[in-house]
């Protein structure tokens, strides 16, 4: 069984009995998860050995791939899938079926092996929100939440947050298009009353007085250590807290900017975590240790 990263022509049938896991992306060498996904198998191991032949790893994909990939990966004994940039929404159309809190949220980071195909679903919402209270105290309900994007990762996190019955959400996207659909779609679901949308350059000044806003990176700005920060931090209030979903790096010119001013911050690290073991959960049906996950990734 694979340790190693794939590519489409490398999947093979799995051995008799082995369970196949991996991630889908492109790139996906930066990928963190085979780490924490293989610790807390290592750790079910310990107690039920059928856990043993688990193994989770990664395969690099374009998204025209995709397509030809999730049979193949299906016919070859996989049960679980997890996607990155740039599938969580293409992904949509291939699918058997879609959780309907995926479908609010309009991407899917998980797949569930199931008997007529692929089920998605999406861990990004719940493992924001427990990262949040992980490493931030932070409640979504009654929060006031700025949140930077409006890709697949913003969506997540703008659904968790109106369904955790925060008390407003501020969306602001660099493209005017994305952001509409997001808030069109959003706006179904839970009313538009919560909701308020600014391009990325032009925040309004009430935002930054806010105390205690929750300000939540979801951009891919931040990744690449030449970045640019997605927004000036200098006008908003020190209550702020901030959440850049970047871990690697794991100090981005957003968080040193909230350092900077005294706020409270940090990466990504905890919703990683925490949206890996619920996708591990479901994948297992069994409770999985985040520490072990921690541990594995920290190796
Ligand atoms: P995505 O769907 O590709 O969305 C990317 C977002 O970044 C879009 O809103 C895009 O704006 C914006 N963006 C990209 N380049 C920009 C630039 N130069 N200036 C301003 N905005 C820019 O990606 P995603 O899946 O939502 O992921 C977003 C980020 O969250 C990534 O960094 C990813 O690693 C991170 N993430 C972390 C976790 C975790 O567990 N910690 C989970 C999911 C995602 P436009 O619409 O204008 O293009």
């Amino acid at each position: 069984m694979h340790d190693n990263q794939l590519t489409l022509d490398q999947i093979k049938p799995l051995a008799d009995g082995r369970v196949g896991l991996a991630v889908l992306g492109f790139p996906i060498n930066h990928s963190l998860s085979p780490h924490l996904h293989n610790a807390a198998l290592a750790q079910l191991a310990f107690h039920d050995e059928k856990f043993k032949n688990w193994k989770y790893g990664k395969v690099e994909l374009a998204a025209s791939d995709l397509g030809k990939a999730l049979p193949k990966l299906w016919d070859c004994g996989y049960k679980g899938l997890n996607l990155t940039i740039p599938h969580k929404v293409e992904v949509l159309p291939l699918l058997s079926s879609i959780d309907p809190a995926a479908e609010i949220m309009g991407a899917v980071n998980t797949l569930v092996w199931k008997e007529d195909g692929w089920h998605g679903c999406n861990t990004d919402g719940y493992g924001l929100e427990a990262g949040l209270r992980e490493s931030l105290s932070v409640e979504l309900e009654n929060a006031q939440v700025l949140i930077l994007g409006a890709g697949g990762a913003a969506r997540a996190a703008a659904a968790q947050c109106l369904k955790s019955r925060c008390k407003k959400i501020w969306l602001a996207n660099r493209s005017i298009g994305r952001l509409t659909e997001v808030v069109h779609v959003l706006s179904k679901t839970f009313g538009s009353k919560r909701i308020q949308s600014f391009a990325l350059d032009s925040l309004p000044n009430e935002v930054g007085n806010i105390k205690g806003l929750v300000i939540i990176n979801a951009t891919s700005l931040g990744l690449k250590r030449e970045d640019l920060c997605p927004i000036e931090l200098d006008g908003f209030d020190p209550s702020c807290k901030i959440y850049d979903m970047i871990y690697n790096p794991a100090v981005t010119k957003l968080l040193e900017q909230a350092k900077y001013g005294k706020m409270s911050h940090a990466n990504g690290l905890s919703m990683l975590v925490h949206q890996a073991a619920r996708a591990l959960e479901l994948w297992t049906q069994e409770s999985v240790s985040v520490s072990a996950m921690y541990s594995g990734v920290r190796a």
